[in-house]
């Protein structure tokens, strides 16, 4: 039986078999547990459900995080199907295309900054919030994803990392605030992985090539490797792990210099 047998999972910010969330739904749905999607657009709707079903998945709820009413909604619709949650991941980021190229601050503007902070950082704290009701006392796991960029400057990565920055920041906040309720949070920082996410950051594929050359692995990671992680982090194997940020990135991010 695998490791997260009887676990129940809401996973938020899957788009496509590409997305790190399908990685971590595969690998969460073979150690054993019951999964739930959402969906951001009817366009969606469809491919979530397709690839649902391959992981046994019969929950697909829509929820743009943009929305408090979509937020509540679909915690709804959840406590309609189960009387608690156990496991609760974040896999959702967005900057609009033309914060992502270019200088830093040749990009930035207001209205990017505050899009970029509400998607990608404040939905972690408000999803957290509407899920407290189903997950409280259950020893649960809220997971997140982030990106190096939340500590070093990245070219072109520009107002994301600041809103990784907020993100991890409210990883150890939330981590505080709901051990006592016997909830553990933490954060994954994967390295580069194709994505459509992904595809919006100018020079992508060089960074690719890059972390290739560079990182102790001599690889980029892909979604099987995150999503293995993120399942052991969720799980009562980590039980005693809350407040951190994981590293899978084949090691880049510990490296200082690299000589050819
Ligand atoms: P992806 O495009 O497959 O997933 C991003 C998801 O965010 C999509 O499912 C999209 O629907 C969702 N989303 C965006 N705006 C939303 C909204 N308003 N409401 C609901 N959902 C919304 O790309 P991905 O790379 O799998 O990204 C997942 C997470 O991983 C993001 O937080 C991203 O920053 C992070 N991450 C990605 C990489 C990478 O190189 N791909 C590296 C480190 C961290």
């Amino acid at each position: 039986m695998g490791f997260l047998k009887d676990k129940r999972v809401l996973i938020v910010g899957l788009a496509s078999e590409r997305s790190i969330a399908w990685g971590i739904a595969q690998a969460m749905h073979r150690e054993g547990a019951t999964i739930a999607l959402t969906y951001q657009t009817e366009r969606l709707q469809k491919r979530v459900e397709r690839l649902g079903k391959e992981i046994s998945s019969t929950i697909n709820i829509p929820l743009d995080v943009a929305s408090d009413a979509e937020i509540e909604s679909c915690f709804d619709q959840l406590s309609g199907h189960w009387d608690g949650l156990d496991i609760l991941v974040h896999s959702v980021g967005f900057a609009p295309r033309d914060q992502l190229t270019g200088g830093f601050t040749e990009s930035i503007t207001r209205e990017g900054f505050q899009i970029a902070h509400d998607i990608s950082a404040y939905s972690f704290a408000a999803l957290a919030k509407s899920a407290r009701p189903m997950m409280d006392g259950r020893n649960g796991a809220l997971l997140t994803l982030s990106y190096l960029g939340a500590i070093r400057a990245i070219p072109n990565y520009n107002v994301m990392g600041p809103a990784k920055a907020s993100l991890e920041a409210m990883v150890r906040f939330l981590a505080s605030d709901l051990g006592p309720a016997g909830t553990r949070v933490n954060g994954i920082s994967a390295g580069p992985i194709k994505t459509l996410a992904a595809a919006g950051i100018s020079g992508f594929r060089s960074m690719l090539g890059h972390v290739a050359k560079v990182a102790p692995l001599r690889r980029n990671v892909g979604i099987e490797d995150v999503g293995n992680a993120a399942a052991f982090l969720c799980s009562d194997l980590a039980a005693g792990i809350t407040g951190e940020i994981l590293y899978v990135d084949g090691g880049y991010s510990s490296v200082g210099m690299s000589l050819d």
